[in-house]
């Protein structure tokens, strides 16, 4: 079966028993064995690596073998990803928006989070001398993806996408919002509500928070009712609410956990509901509830409320 021609349920599939909050130990192509996967892998070379922070590495992986034709995927899907001396493959997601590898000079970037006990995870934290020119093996696949299916197949207008990230679970939402921009699908009438939480790095370190500049420039190309709003956890600094300006950018950062009241607010007027979709990605606790919280919230569609646990 081709994935990519495939109409992917709009159903919710967690990656985890969705109340347990500890780690199950199998590895990545065990835990998303029912998820699609592409039949196909793809040799790509290890280009590129900038250390955004103590925990995070982006990576920019580019096509080995152009003549075998360029992978495709869907913004939001992850890799299967094999690399040297380590049997089996680890999983990580695809943090750049598809269009990019049909550029001049295509790649895919990924942002892995140090995990030592990962094994894939730990060979990409090696030294970069290391790895960098390595060739990988990776396979797409994975069924949290933008476009939803829903509105797609109802031929339906789309008016509001609520994009719900909690820490490292930017890494879909990235690729989902930069496609969207791309495709302009962001019009006078269509707003994006993007609620981002992460730990505070502490005063005039917001540049080290994953993707904070990026997802800023492309909040520049959607409408004024567009909104991000970031959430720092486990500050030093107790100032509440507060409106501040960083790059130049108008964003609201407040220091404490995204709260339910937040999420309705960003779902919107309940008459304007049945048109909104809802993506959410982070540690499982945090995305059981607001999965759970969203499905119920009146005049939401259950079934435009999609979400991704990783661990
Ligand atoms: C759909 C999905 C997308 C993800 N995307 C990203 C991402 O973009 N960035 C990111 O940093 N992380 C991502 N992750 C998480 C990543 O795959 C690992 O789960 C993470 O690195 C934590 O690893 P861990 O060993 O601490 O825990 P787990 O992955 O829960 O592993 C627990 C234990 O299982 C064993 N194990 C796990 N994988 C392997 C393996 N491949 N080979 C041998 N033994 C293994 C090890 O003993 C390990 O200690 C994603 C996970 C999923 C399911």
């Amino acid at each position: 079966m081709n994935l990519f021609f495939r109409r992917v349920p709009p159903i919710i599939r967690p990656m985890a028993s969705p109340i347990s909050r500890s780690k199950v130990s199998i590895p990545h192509t065990e835990r998303t064995a029912k998820e699609p996967r592409d039949n196909n892998l793809h040799k790509v070379l290890l280009e590129r690596m900038e250390q955004v922070n103590d925990d995070i590495r982006l990576f920019r992986l580019v096509p080995a073998d152009r003549e075998k034709g360029l992978m495709k995927f869907l913004a939001g899907q992850w890799l299967d990803v094999h690399v040297p001396t380590i049997p089996k493959a680890g999983g990580f997601t695809i943090t750049s928006p598809p269009s990019l590898l049909n550029s001049q000079e295509p790649y895919i970037e990924l942002a892995i989070q140090k995990s030592p006990s990962n094994p894939p995870a730990a060979w990409l934290w090696r030294p970069s001398d290391s790895i960098l020119g390595s060739e990988l093996q990776v396979r797409v696949g994975g069924s949290f993806t933008w476009p939803s299916a829903n509105f797609q197949a109802e031929a339906r207008k789309l008016k509001r996408a609520v994009f719900v990230a909690g820490g490292v679970g930017i890494n879909p939402l990235m690729s989902m919002l930069s496609q969207l921009v791309i495709n302009r699908e962001a019009k006078d009438d269509f707003e994006v509500q993007f609620l981002y939480s992460t730990k505070d790095p502490g005063p005039s370190n917001l540049s080290r928070i994953l993707f904070l500049g990026r997802v800023q420039q492309l909040f520049k190309a959607l409408g004024d009712k567009s909104q991000l709003q970031l959430f720092l956890t486990q500050s030093k600094d107790k100032q509440i609410d507060s409106k501040s300006q960083v790059a130049g950018e108008d964003m609201s950062i407040q220091r404490r956990r995204i709260q339910e009241e937040d999420l309705l607010r960003a779902l919107g007027p309940v008459d304007e509901r049945i048109d909104t979709v809802c993506y959410i990605c982070g540690v499982p606790g945090m995305t059981d509830a607001f999965v759970e919280l969203a499905q119920k919230a009146e005049g939401v569609d259950a079934r435009n409320v999609f979400c991704e646990k990783w661990w």
